[in-house]
């Protein structure tokens, strides 16, 4: 689809073109046709993008995929908004991170609402139980919530996993404070579930395939 056909569809919600294992090329295109957030999920690949791509002004770069403890030096100060914390340990981890650059970093919590092993991301009540201490962290910016449903379930299945993300966001939010916490987003949504998650809430949604085309294999 193109970027005009996907952006009619999504009312007040943001895009993230998510532009995983796609070449460079891809991301220029979309970003000459005024594209601005773009999202990776692999450490690595998005340092190298963002240096091969730093000609291009007022991008925004979003980190989505799993992260592990000890990349977290490589990426506070580096992207916008990091959507994939997923523990109270990576969180502080990150904080600290922080203290010793000197930077401020926006994130969301990841929350795992099927249960699922291979998925990562807080169960609901280990979120609501390190609420407190998440609160406390210096240096982070908790802007709301992420959530990546199962793959498996149909339009319809996966509404009752981003109706329950923006009941949980809200109940967070009243515990917050937030001139620090804004708690403002609900990063749920990909190509095949889309407008089910906006129905439901979604302030950004995370696109790939529908707007590059299926991916290339990881190598
Ligand atoms: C790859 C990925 C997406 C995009 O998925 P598509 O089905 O290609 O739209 C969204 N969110 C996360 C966390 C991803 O890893």
């Amino acid at each position: 689809m193109s970027l005009q056909q996907v952006l009619s569809q999504l009312g007040k919600a943001k895009l993230l073109a998510v532009s995983k294992l796609q070449p460079m090329e891809k991301i220029r295109d979309l970003y000459g046709q005024g594209q601005r957030r773009f999202g990776e999920n692999y450490v690595q690949e998005a340092l190298d993008k963002q240096e091969a791509l730093s000609d291009l002004p007022d991008i925004e770069w979003h980190l989505i995929g799993h992260l592990q403890k000890n990349k977290a030096k490589y990426v506070v100060g580096k992207f916008h908004l990091i959507h994939s914390v997923e523990s109270l340990e990576l969180a502080q981890v990150l904080s600290r991170q922080c203290d010793s650059k000197g930077v401020q970093q926006n994130i969301l919590i990841q929350v795992n609402l099927a249960h699922e092993e291979t998925k990562n991301g807080f169960d609901k009540n280990d979120v609501l139980a390190a609420w407190p201490e998440l609160m406390k962290l210096p240096n982070l910016h908790i802007m709301g919530l992420m959530t990546m449903p199962p793959l498996t379930e149909t339009g319809s299945e996966v509404r009752h996993y981003f109706a329950e993300l923006r009941a949980l966001r809200d109940e967070l939010k009243r515990q917050t404070d937030t001139t620090v916490h804004p708690m403002t987003e609900l990063s749920m949504g990909t190509s095949h579930d889309y407008q089910v998650a906006i129905e439901e809430g979604a302030t950004i949604v995370r696109l790939g395939t529908i707007l590059f085309g299926e991916r290339p294999v990881r190598r």
